[in-house]
């Protein structure tokens, strides 16, 4: 069995009145299923304020810096206030992504695109990825986010559900012909992941379970979906560690069971 990084996943206190995963039992489900890492993201934070959101998630991964790897958010509507705030959370390295939910979120970035490209601008200099919720319409579809990937060639984009149900064909023509454009792997069916791959490469494919806000049953069925697709080791190699290793630089950047040596500066 390949090493296992978790891409897309969801750290909160609640979603609305459902409580959500404590970090501690988080790092439980990871153990039971020998997921070395978790990029984790807020939920309440597409609702309301991002600030105390950010700051709440960056404690609660702080618990396991060498488990829980917080991605910020901003309100890109909130224009240069987003910018300044996804600054203020760059300039701490434990987080290393950008995550957009612009349906629940509501914005769609063709209306916001002087802000948007500000925060493409920068994800670039700070080397990060940017995540976006993708799949669902009316402000989510697959082709509105892998725009923002044409818009800013430099910045590094992934698909949050390559495409989701719905558009895994387009996903996967998208991923390949947009270079700085990649697909996580969260969601769809293993047969979808036998196209993805074969269209978009192994290499642009990343695995991602969306697990902690509904219970630990998502990662493993999600981890099952990637093993059962017809791939070679080394194709699920890439898709299940590799390719998070190289787009969250862990190479350089160690993941330490210490929060505030984590990384040093980005
Ligand atoms: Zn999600």
């Amino acid at each position: 069995m390949t090493r296992i990084i978790d891409f897309h996943a969801h750290l909160d206190e609640r979603w609305f009145h459902v409580p959500c995963d404590s970090p501690s039992s988080m790092v439980a489900t990871l153990d039971r299923f020998e997921v070395e890492a978790a990029c984790v993201f807020t939920i309440m934070g597409f609702y309301e304020d991002c600030i105390p959101h950010n700051e709440a998630l960056l404690r609660r991964a702080n618990e396991y810096p060498d488990r829980l790897i917080p991605f910020v958010t901003v309100d890109p509507k909130l224009g240069r206030a987003a910018v300044d705030e996804l600054e203020r959370c760059l300039a701490n390295p434990r987080f290393r992504g950008i995550k957009f939910h612009p349906w629940l979120q509501a914005f769609a970035s063709s209306m916001l695109r002087d802000t948007m490209m500000d925060i493409l601008h920068v994800a670039a200099q700070h080397q990060v990825p940017i995540l976006l919720h993708d799949g669902t319409p009316p402000y989510s579809t697959t082709y509105q986010v892998a725009d923002l990937a044409r818009w800013s060639p430099e910045t590094t984009i992934v698909l949050g559900h390559a495409g989701s149900a719905d558009y895994v064909s387009p996903a996967a023509q998208l991923i390949r012909e947009i270079p700085n454009l990649y697909g996580c792997f969260c969601g769809p069916r293993p047969g979808d992941l036998e196209h993805l791959v074969a269209l978009g490469g192994a290499e642009k494919i990343i695995f991602g379970s969306d697990f902690g806000a509904a219970g630990w049953r998502l990662l493993p069925e999600r981890i099952d979906n990637v093993t059962e697709a017809k791939l070679t080791p080394a194709e699920l190699d890439l898709i299940l560690y590799g390719n998070s290793v190289r787009l969250l630089k862990l190479d350089e950047f160690l993941l330490t069971a210490t929060a505030s040596s984590a990384g040093g500066k980005r």
